[in-house]
């Protein structure tokens, strides 16, 4: 199996190559070649580590046995509060699948568990040997995630730049707080897309630089094969628990912000898991739901600030993916649609490609009003609490429920109700703070046992205090690649 580009199809790149780039050089997304099938009805106890060992063996071919065990073992062997990952829990009608059990509290951990041992294996296989340095822009549970998962990875680097006054107190504390020789944190006047543009004109003019500069966002395929797991693992739960019988069908309902969670689900299917629908759940930026309606991506809209910021964005780069996978691997109308969304803001894919797709995806979105009430009625009913994220995809989930036909559904949990406690507050009526300790008042007043990571939060001592001019980034990056030790 060999990768390339979206916008090329061309496949002569191996894993290594593609992890280490994230990005195609003509600005395309890498997709392997062909996908295997990885669905194995006789191993429904697999553990995580044995699951995600396979996965990484066969859709990251040119890493070897051993490594891939590497990656699955020092990703997922004790990082996780619970021992199975990402466990399966019955919430009323629905199962709750639970991604937030990592070193940050959200799903991006499982992904930036494991990258990092990606990427420091790749280094060693490339010439000629230079150190990497990551520039990663967030706009909250990103820079949390890259910033724990890449700390102490021999030859890596890491810089975060996150907007000043653009992330959730939580947020800040859980980066400006993290320790480490080798990771670095900025905060820049402006915000998000400003970092994110920053970014990328670093990356446009990278040449003076004595590193390679890469990137941990969520085009990067490292981040999606680990992602692929826990739908497997899922299914396997499920059975388990008596819910289905192997083979039978189930639905996904993805909160949805770069595309990135709910295609690592359609990789899934594609490899054999018997998924009936994937459900991409929105919040008010419903530039998806609209496309999955109507055909028709047209961005020129302005993002609205929600209680779900990982999911306040307009262009979700891996829709790219999507297209081309469901346009039978025809890279130039991929090219063509990127391009008219370049010039124009928008596209329009045909109804012959879009029929396919509607074969898997379902859509619908969720208000911030919507996600509140949500939240206070699965407390209220289940004794069970919920992220506004996660909020999107119970509700959407409910208003699909005939698309789904009967197959059981379950709904992704991608962040851990305390990262966003004065959400949770204002469901509940409850007074909590602005604070970083805010996760800890709400656990006193729920009554509720507070992850570790987030309890802990209050006491940390900050040690990044940088804050640039957006026009100063790259002076930024320049002085700190040059320095041996930070
Ligand atoms: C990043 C994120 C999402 C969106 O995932 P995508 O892969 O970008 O679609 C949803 N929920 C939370 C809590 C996130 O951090």
């Amino acid at each position: 199996m060999l990768f390339g580009s979206t916008r090329e199809g061309i496949f002569d790149r191996t894993a290594p190559e593609a992890v280490l780039s994230g990005i195609a050089p003509d600005g395309g997304l890498y997709v392997p070649d062909t996908i295997p099938l990885l669905y194995d009805a006789a191993l429904p106890d697999e553990d995580y580590i044995s699951l995600a060992t396979r996965i990484f063996e066969r859709m990251l071919p040119g890493y070897t046995k051993e490594e891939c065990a590497g990656f699955a073992d020092g990703a997922y062997r004790e990082t996780f509060a619970v021992p199975n990952v990402t466990p399966l829990r019955k919430v009323g009608s629905n199962h709750v699948l639970e991604l937030f059990h990592g070193p940050t509290c959200a799903f991006k951990d499982i992904a930036l568990c494991a990258l990092p041992l990606m990427m420091a294996a790749a280094l060693r296989k490339s010439s000629p040997q230079r150190d990497i340095l990551i520039l990663t822009a967030t706009s909250g549970d990103t820079g949390s995630a890259a910033l724990s998962g890449f700390l102490h990875v021999p030859g890596v680097r890491i810089i975060v730049f996150y907007p000043e006054k653009g992330v959730s107190p939580v947020q800040k504390a859980q980066m400006v707080t993290q320790d480490g020789d080798n990771v670095s944190v900025c905060a820049i006047r402006g915000d998000f897309d400003d970092a994110q543009r920053g970014v990328k004109r670093i990356f446009a003019d990278a040449a003076p630089f004595s590193v390679r500069l890469s990137s941990a966002n969520s085009i990067n395929i490292g981040r999606l094969v680990p992602q692929m797991t826990y739908y497997f693992m899922a299914y396997n739960q499920l059975i388990k628990q008596g819910g289905i019988k192997p083979g039978d069908k189930v639905s996904f309902s993805v909160p949805t912000g770069n595309f990135g969670d709910i295609l690592a689900g359609y990789l899934a299917k594609r490899a054999g898991l018997p998924i009936a629908r994937l459900i991409c759940a929105t919040n008010a930026n419903d530039v998806l739901k609209d496309f999955l309606l109507t055909g028709i991506y047209d961005r020129r809209r302005t993002l609205k600030k929600t209680l779900s910021p990982s999911m306040d964005i307009l262009v979700s780069s891996n829709l790219e993916r999507l297209l081309f996978f469901e346009s039978g691997g025809d890279a130039p109308f991929v090219r063509s649609c990127m391009r008219s969304l370049q010039s124009e803001g928008r596209y329009t894919v045909p109804d012959r490609i879009m029929n396919g797709i509607r074969q898997t995806f379902s859509a619908g979105s969720c208000g911030d009003a919507e996600a509140l009430a949500v939240i206070r009625d699965v407390w209220q009913k289940n004794h069970y609490l919920i992220d506004p994220h996660t909020a999107a995809a119970w509700k959407v989930a409910q208003d699909t429920r005939r698309e789904a036909e009967g197959h059981p559904h379950i709904v992704l949990a991608t962040a851990s109700p305390f990262k966003f406690p004065r959400a949770i507050g204002e469901a509940l009526d409850l007074d909590v703070s602005d604070t970083p300790g805010a996760p800890g008042e709400l656990g006193q007043k729920l009554r509720l046992a507070v992850p570790p990571p987030l309890q802990a939060l209050a006491k940390r001592t900050v040690v990044h205090q940088d804050v640039v001019d957006v026009g100063d980034m790259s002076a930024y990056v320049f002085r700190k690649a040059a320095l041996s030790k930070w």
